[in-house]
C-alpha cells in the first residue's frame, strides 16, 4: 500500500482471482483498521500545505501524475488486464483514460461569485477543499474510476485515502507506488483490503467526504455509515438504462453500436444499455443484425489476440448472471444467442440476447450488469416512455433514430441523469454526470463533479476606519 509515500507491506493478505482461469493471481494487502489510522492521519497531515498549495501547481501536479502513468502503460496494462478479465487493448483505454481525466479535469477552474460590491460592502463566495476524501471504487473500471474522484478532489485542494475493490486492487496499488515520487506524502494514500475496509472508512471521523461508486444497495450502507460524523457523501449507484428505438433507424449501424453499448466490457458498465425497447417496424431486423453480430465476436482469456469479450470479473457476478439466465431458461423466453456456459475454467459467458420477454422478468426489472440482454418490442412511444421511466433507477438512457427532433423529444421525457442519442456511454471530464432516484446523490466530472469535493465560503468585507 502506500501510506504518507511511503511503501507498506500488509499484517495479513486477501487473495486475487484470475476470472481467466479461477487460479490464484496474487495477493493483496488487507488493511488493518491501525493502517487505516495511519493513512487518514497521513492525510490530514498533508492537508493544510497541499490546500495552501497554489492552484496552478495543483494543475501541474495533476499533469505530472499524467506522464507518470502514460510512462507505464504497459506494465500497468498487464496487471489491469489479468485481475479485471479485460482485454489488453482496454486496458491501455482504461490507463490512457485516467491520464486524460486527470489533464482534463485539471483545466477546470473554481469559479469565484461576487454577491455584492457597493460602498458599504464587498461580499465573494468561493469554494474551499473539504479536507481528506475516502475514494470508494468498484471491480468493473479500477483505474478508470479513480480518475473521476482523485484528480478533482486532489485539483480542489483536498488530500486522498483511496480505496479499490478486493477483486481489483493490484493496478490500484501499483498507481500508488508510481505516484510517490509525484504528489506529496500523505496527499494520496492507497490501502487496499477486505470487506471491513469500506464501512471503517465511511465512519472513521478524521475523513471529511466519502466519494463512492458501487451498487445501489452498498450506496445505502455508504450514507448510514457518514451519518455518525456528517460527512458529505457523493454516490454514483446502479442502473437499468434504456435504449428507445424508433422506426426510422439504419439497422446495421445501430446494431453494431449498440451491440458495444451493451455488451462492451461484457455489459459490466454502470451505463451498458440494460433493456432494448425497439419499434415493431423495425423490430425483426435489429433483433436479427444483433444476433448476427454477437456471432462475430469472440469471448476468451482477454490477454490472448482476436478476443474481443473476457471472462466476467468475479464468481459472485459470474453466479450472478447464470442465475438471471437459468431464470430465462425456467420462464421459456427464447434466446436468440448465448445461454448458459457450458463447465469450463474461468467466469465466461457468451452475449445472450433475450428475444422480447414480458416487462416483468427478472432479466428486465432487475440490473443484470452482465451480458444478457432483453430485447422488447414495442408500438406505441407513449408505451415506451412508461416503461423506460418505471422502476427505480435513473442513471443513463439512450435514443436511437434518424429524426433528431422526435428523438429529442422523447429524450426530454426519460427520467436519466445521461440521455444519449445515437452514442451511448460518451463522457468527458468536462460534461458532469450523475444519477437520478435511487442511481445516485451528486455528480462526477466537470464544474459540479469538481464543486463536489469543496464548501462554499463567503467572505464579506465592510470598510474600516482607520
Ligand atoms: P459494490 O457496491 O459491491 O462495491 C463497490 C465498492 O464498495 C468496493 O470497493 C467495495 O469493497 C466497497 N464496499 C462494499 N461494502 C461497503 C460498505 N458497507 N461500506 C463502504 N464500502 C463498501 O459494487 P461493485 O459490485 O463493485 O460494482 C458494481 C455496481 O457498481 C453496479 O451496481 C454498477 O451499476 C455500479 N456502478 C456504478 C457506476 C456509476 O458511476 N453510477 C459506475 C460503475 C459501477
Amino acid at each position: 500500500m502506500t501510506i504518507d509515500g511511503l511503501p507498506i507491506a500488509g499484517t495479513s493478505w486477501i487473495d486475487v482471482t484470475n476470472p481467466a482461469d479461477g487460479t490464484l493471481l496474487a495477493q493483496a494487502p488487507d488493511c488493518s483498521s491501525e493502517q487505516l489510522e495511519a493513512a487518514v492521519s497521513a492525510a490530514r497531515s498533508a492537508f493544510p500545505s497541499w490546500a495552501a498549495t497554489a492552484y496552478e501547481e495543483r494543475q501541474k501536479v495533476l499533469h505530472e501524475m499524467a506522464d507518470a502513468i502514460e510512462a507505464h502503460v504497459e506494465p500497468l496494462r498487464q496487471v489491469l488486464a489479468r485481475e479485471a478479465g479485460k482485454t489488453l487493448d482496454d486496458a491501455r483505454g482504461e490507463i490512457l483514460g485516467l491520464a486524460y481525466w486527470l489533464r482534463g479535469i485539471s483545466k477546470l477552474r473554481l469559479p469565484e461569485t461576487v454577491n455584492e460590491d457597493s460602498a458599504a460592502r464587498r461580499s465573494v463566495t468561493r469554494h474551499v477543499p473539504l479536507g481528506v476524501v475516502g475514494a470508494i471504487v468498484p471491480w468493473n473500471y479500477p483505474l478508470g474510476q479513480i480518475g473521476f474522484k482523485l484528480a478533482p478532489a486532489l485539483l480542489a485542494g483536498n488530500t486522498v485515502v483511496l480505496k479499490p475493490s478486493p477483486f481489483t486492487p493490484l493496478a490500484t496499488l501499483r498507481l500508488g507506488e508510481l505516484l510517490r515520487s509525484v504528489v506529496p506524502p500523505g496527499a494520496v494514500n492507497v490501502v487496499s483490503g477486505g470487506d471491513s475496509l469500506g464501512p471503517w472508512m465511511t465512519a472513521h471521523p478524521g475523513i471529511d467526504k466519502i466519494s463512492f461508486t458501487g451498487s445501489t444497495a452498498t450506496g445505502r450502507k455508504v450514507m448510514a455509515g457518514a451519518a455518525g460524523s456528517l460527512k458529505r457523501v457523493t454516490l454514483e449507484l446502479g442502473g437499468n438504462d434504456p435504449a428507445i428505438v424508433l422506426a426510422d433507424i439504419d439497422v446495421p449501424t445501430v446494431a453494431e453500436k449498440l451491440f458495444w453499448g451493451a455488451f462492451g466490457h461484457n455489459g459490466q458498465v454502470c451505463l451498458a444499455a440494460k433493456r432494448v425497447y425497439i419499434h415493431s417496424d423495425v423490430y425483426e431486423p435489429l433483433k436479427r443484425a444483433l444476433a448476427d453480430y454477437a456471432a462475430t465476436v469472440r469471448t476468451g482469456n482477454g490477454v490472448t489476440e482476436d478476443v474481443r469479450l473476457g471472462p466476467l470479473q468475479n464468481r459472485p457476478q459470474y453466479e450472478r448472471i447464470l442465475d438471471l439466465i437459468r431464470d430465462c431458461e425456467d420462464h421459456d423466453y427464447s434466446f436468440l444467442t448465448g445461454g448458459l456456459p457450458e463447465d469450463g475454467t474461468g467466469y465466461f459467458v457468451r452475449p445472450t440476447i433475450i428475444d422480447n420477454p414480458p416487462e416483468h422478468a427478472r432479466i428486465v426489472q432487475e440490473e443484470q450488469f452482465g451480458p444478457v440482454l432483453p430485447l422488447l418490442k414495442f408500438d406505441d412511444i407513449e408505451d415506451a416512455i412508461t416503461r423506460a421511466n418505471a422502476g427505480d433507477y435513473g442513471l443513463g438512457a439512450s435514443v436511437w433514430s434518424a429524426d433528431t427532433d422526435a428523438a429529442l423529444a422523447v429524450a426530454r421525457r426519460l427520467e436519466a441523469g445521461t440521455v444519449w442519442i445515437n452514442e451511448i456511454q460518451h463522457l468527458t471530464p468536462q460534461v458532469t454526470f450523475g444519477g437520478l432516484k435511487d442511481s445516485g446523490i451528486g455528480s462526477e466530472n466537470g464544474i459540479e463533479g469538481l464543486l463536489a469535493f469543496t464548501a462554499p465560503q463567503t467572505i464579506t468585507v465592510t470598510p474600516g476606519r482607520s
